[in-house]
């Protein structure tokens, strides 16, 4: 039960309140980037010393990876980067253009300028220091009882975690809620509370006991009573303790990521009125009065045993722990937008420590992230109005096409699936709601109030704007159009309750997709990119979910048991890997995204076969169509990254790290032809070992 529908989430903005693989993205790093330049494969990156047998990935990637550094401001370096590079620099002239226009007030393009004008005043924020969070600290000081308690966490959530659209499953505020199409009603959207309330990326850095964790948990201290400290507060280092005795003990309640991706144990309705009863502490009613949703009558709880147990611990944890909890998530949460000590410090232990960048990004291009993060639509709007020309949308399009009738004979023709199964198999297909680029209309931000210099009130603003946008969905007719990611992100995405894919503008550009490329690179990059995302549709996950969106499993038992054994030998291939010596990749955390991967390139494959109609490929160099094929796979997934930031991924990532991913296609008999693999080679499976599913 995987799921992670984005194809890649290695790129999460700076305002997350934990970079993950980030800050990495910028514009000075010495990468040799070729965008624009050429067009198709990436001959000089090749290294035809590795045997393609041995290790794909290094052999279609080894030049690249010698000439490049991780940049000193990066936790890792790829191809999606420099797309996201490019992404950035776009939007940065989006800004600078807007900026000059001197837009008129209670404008989006007013806010945008305003907002990045705030970011940019750094001496403004250095000299306003504590004050903006002055009254947020007052207020957390002034909580006398449980029930002020309740309501001040009930005040803190935000639309901030996402179970199956963009899988975000974290956040540090003691619940996240997310609005979606209801499980039990797919025509209207519901919310859904989520687990919440710790700092570091997931449970396992509480609870494991490697030293590596102990020794990450010894800095997270050592980082609380800095924050501490910075803020003027006695007894900073007890403090410290305290929050860290109190996160762990909501680490061991929260369920694990395989579990929070298992959406049989999500599917519970609570009525506003079963909290009380059903997960007993804290007081229900001033939470849900503070969070702005005392009219509900009812929610989805996706963690009910992790919830009721946070609950409990509000009653049977002393009010001051909990306030030093409040007080320390204040100060780690805001301190990007607040004076340089409180931020550098912040850096340090998140960026540095389990990231592995020595230093920040570029101001210019935190403040890109941060205009993409709260005015994400507005820049959007602008962006594939300017870098995605209907011709270039159109070719995608195409592509696409192509690739839902490769899906479509594929599912006819498998041999293990029953009639009714495939049935509803291909009216989902049939129904897959496809958007290329950008959506057909856009929000506007009229109501939300920006300011040129009060970058932290208009930070909280707007986040409060999106929370308050997300509740008014509620109860709303779902729109199977809606996007989930903005056309300005490096990303695709498959919306599970939607039926619906979204591939923005800015993934469709080079070297995932280039008009000018020959066949073979398109669809060896993008085209197993779509590929993946539509089997999404068909996997573990896309099984629980019909062709309205709606959470029925339309698998019968018997092909649901064949599906679990093959993919159960995918993990188990999976498993294998070690991405550092004695870290193994966890198949099971992975499995969604390795079935997609797997489907989206023997469906690409055979959409590029379709598209060539018979004709010869045109080679490059040496290399035949076939072989420029399977380079242009592996050759996206060309990547670095720093040793901590890969050990996150590898607890926290629904993804396979970048360097095993192209190794998916030992599991194709063509690439063993194309490449002349052998018995003895290392990636070498017998034929009766290669998995195939579609
Ligand atoms: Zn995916």
């Amino acid at each position: 039960m995987t799921l992670g529908r984005a194809v890649c989430i290695a790129l999460l903005g700076i305002t997350s309140p934990v970079p993950a693989q980030t800050p990495n993205l910028g514009t000075k790093h010495p990468v040799a980037v070729r965008l624009g330049t050429t067009h198709g494969i990436d001959v000089a990156s090749i290294d035809r010393s590795v045997k393609p047998g041995d290790n794909f990935y290094l052999y279609a990637n080894g030049k690249w990876i010698a000439r490049t550094t991780i940049p000193a401001d990066r936790a890792s370096i790829g191809r999606f980067n420099e797309l996201a590079d490019r992404s950035d620099k776009q939007v940065l002239a989006i800004i600078d253009d807007t900026i000059k226009a001197n837009a008129a007030p209670d404008t989006d393009a007013r806010r945008i300028a305003d907002l990045y004008g705030s970011y940019m005043d750094e001496a403004g924020v250095e000299h306003a220091g504590l004050t903006p969070l002055k009254p947020e600290l007052d207020r957390i000081a002034g909580i006398r009882d449980k029930r002020q308690l309740s309501a001040a966490l009930g005040a803190t959530v935000r639309a901030d975690t996402d179970a199956l659209n963009n899988t975000n499953f974290d956040t540090p505020n003691i619940f996240g809620l997310w609005v979606a199409p209801g499980f039990r009603d797919s025509e209207h959207y519901a919310p859904y509370l989520m687990q919440g309330g710790i700092e570091l990326p997931n449970r396992d850095y509480y609870l494991e006991s490697s030293a590596h964790m102990r020794q990450v948990r010894t800095k997270y201290l050592a980082h609380m009573t800095a924050m501490f400290r910075l803020a003027n507060f006695s007894n900073p280092a007890q403090r410290a303790q305290r929050v860290l005795a109190l996160e762990t003990a909501i680490a061991k309640v929260q369920l694990a990521l395989e579990e929070c991706e298992d959406i049989h144990r999500a599917n519970n309705l609570w009525q506003a009125s079963d909290f009380a009863t059903k997960a007993p502490g804290l007081d229900w009613t001033a939470f849900f009065n503070s969070a702005g949703i005392a009219s509900q009558k009812s929610l989805y709880v996706w963690q009910p045993t992790a919830i009721a147990a946070e609950s409990a611990l509000v009653a049977s944890t002393p009010l001051d722990t909990w306030k030093d909890w409040l007080t320390l998530h204040a100060l780690d949460d805001n301190a990007q937008y607040m004076q340089k000590s409180l931020n550098s410090e912040w850096f340090a232990f998140f960026g540095t420590e389990l990231g592995g960048a020595e230093k920040q990004r570029p101001r210019d291009i935190r403040g890109v992230r941060l205009l993409n993060d709260n005015l994400g639509q507005a820049i959007g709007k602008l962006y594939a109005a300017r870098y995605f020309p209907p011709e270039a949308r159109a070719k995608a399009q195409s592509l696409v096409a192509n690739l839902l009738a490769v899906y479509h004979q594929r599912v006819e023709a498998v041999t293990w699936m029953a009639p009714s199964t495939k049935a509803e198999a291909l009216a989902k297909l049939d129904r897959l709601q496809v958007s290329v680029g950008y959506p057909d209309t856009f929000r506007n931000y009229s109501g939300l109030e920006i300011r040129p210099d009060d970058l932290f009130g208009n930070v909280q603003r707007a986040k409060l704007f999106e929370y308050h946008y997300q509740l008014s969905r509620i109860g709303q007719p779902v729109d199977r159009k809606e996007w989930c990611m903005d056309p300005q992100t490096v990303n695709a995405v498959n919306l599970p309750l939607d039926n619906g894919l979204n591939f923005p503008a800015a993934i469709l550009q080079p070297p995932f997709f280039d008009p000018e490329a020959p066949d073979a690179t398109n669809y060896g990059g993008i085209g197993t990119i779509i590929g993946h995302e539509i089997s999404h549709t068909f996997d573990s996950e896309g099984a629980d979910f019909d062709a309205k969106g709606a959470a029925r499993n339309w698998w019968t038992p018997a092909d649901f048991a064949h599906f679990k054994a093959v993919t159960a030998a995918l993990a188990a291939q999976f498993d294998t890997y070690q991405p550092l010596p004695g870290v193994h990749v966890n198949g099971k955390q992975t499995l969604g995204e390795d079935i997609a991967d797997l489907g989206g390139v023997n469906a690409a494959l055979e959409a590029y076969h379709v598209a060539l109609a018979g004709k010869p490929a045109p080679p490059v160099g040496d290399f035949s169509g076939d072989q420029q094929f399977f380079i242009a796979f592996g050759q996206v997934w060309a990547s670095k990254t720093r040793e901590a930031a890969l050990r996150r991924q590898l607890l926290t990532d629904p993804h396979a790290p970048a360097q095993i991913r192209p190794l998916t296609v030992r599991n194709l008999d063509d690439w063993y032809t194309n490449f002349n693999v052998k018995p003895g080679d290392k990636l070498y499976l017998p034929p009766e070992r290669r998995i195939h599913i579609w």
